[in-house]
């Protein structure tokens, strides 16, 4: 499952002022899109209405079929699993992060998704392990550490649809080409809509959408894009 559609949907902030102007994506089960286009374009409004954050203002969203509107929050929840830019951690330990919203997850779950995540080792290197305490009063993680325990967390979850809203971009190029390793690995069996700045980071996904001013401007491969230009 996890087939997502998106039939001339449409979406104002304010009425006098439309972000999207009629948006038609379909990403059969277990494919990759990726979203695109400059800031501003609508790239994020879009991801928010995929998990109901907003509701669209024309048109609809369907998974497997399914309305969104006609699902309980509890299994679009289930359903959508969302690594967003900047992860907030709780002031709390590396388990309870990975583990939250996931109520009895044991600890060998908890160690399967970090290993996922490929942070296992490195959590286990720690004088507590998973009992160690991050944020303010506790351990500072990196920015892609603390993504990767964003990873972990969502794969726990085990959605079968994934949405990666700019996942990397806030971190070091480096750090980025790493956790793109591990988010193609995740993503490999599922639904996955990325949103993403540049086009050299969604070289893999099935189908690429150019959004500009709320409209799609372009859609194609990697290298079909390319090609135009
Ligand atoms: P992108 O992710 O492509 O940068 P966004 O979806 O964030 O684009 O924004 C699209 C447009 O919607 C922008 O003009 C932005 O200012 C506006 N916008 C985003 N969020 C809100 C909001 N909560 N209220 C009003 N306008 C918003
Ligand atoms: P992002 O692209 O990650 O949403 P933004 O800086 O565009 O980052 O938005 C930060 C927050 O401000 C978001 O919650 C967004 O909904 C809100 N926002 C963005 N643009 C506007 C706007 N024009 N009016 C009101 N809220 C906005």
């Amino acid at each position: 499952g996890g087939a997502v559609r998106l039939e001339n949907v449409r979406f104002a902030y304010d009425p006098e002022r439309p972000i999207l102007n009629g948006i038609d994506i379909d990403v059969p089960a277990g494919r990759t899109l990726a979203v695109v286009g400059p800031s501003g374009a609508g790239k994020s409004t879009l991801a928010r209405l995929l998990y109901r954050f907003y509701e669209v203002t024309g048109g609809r969203i369907l998974i497997d079929g399914q309305d969104i509107r006609e699902v309980s929050q509890a299994s679009l929840r289930a359903a959508i699993g969302i690594v967003p830019q900047d992860t907030v951690l709780f002031n709390d330990t590396i388990g309870y992060n990975i583990g939250y919203g996931r109520d009895g997850a044991s600890q060998a779950e908890i160690e399967e998704a970090a290993r996922g995540a490929a942070i296992h080792d490195f959590i286990a290197s720690l004088p507590e392990g998973y009992a160690t305490r991050v944020g303010e009063r506790g351990l500072k993680l990196s920015g892609g550490e603390k993504q990767r325990v964003a990873i972990a967390r969502t794969l726990l979850k085990d959605p079968p649809v994934l949405i990666l809203d700019e996942a990397t971009s806030a971190l070091d190029s480096r750090t980025e080409a790493d956790i793109q390793e591990t988010l193609a690995r995740v993503s490999a069996r599922r639904t996955t809509i990325v949103i993403a700045h540049r086009l050299s980071t969604v070289v893999d996904a099935d189908e690429i959408v150019v959004l500009e001013a709320g409209q799609v401007a372009e859609r194609g491969t990697h290298a079909a894009l390319l090609r135009m230009g």
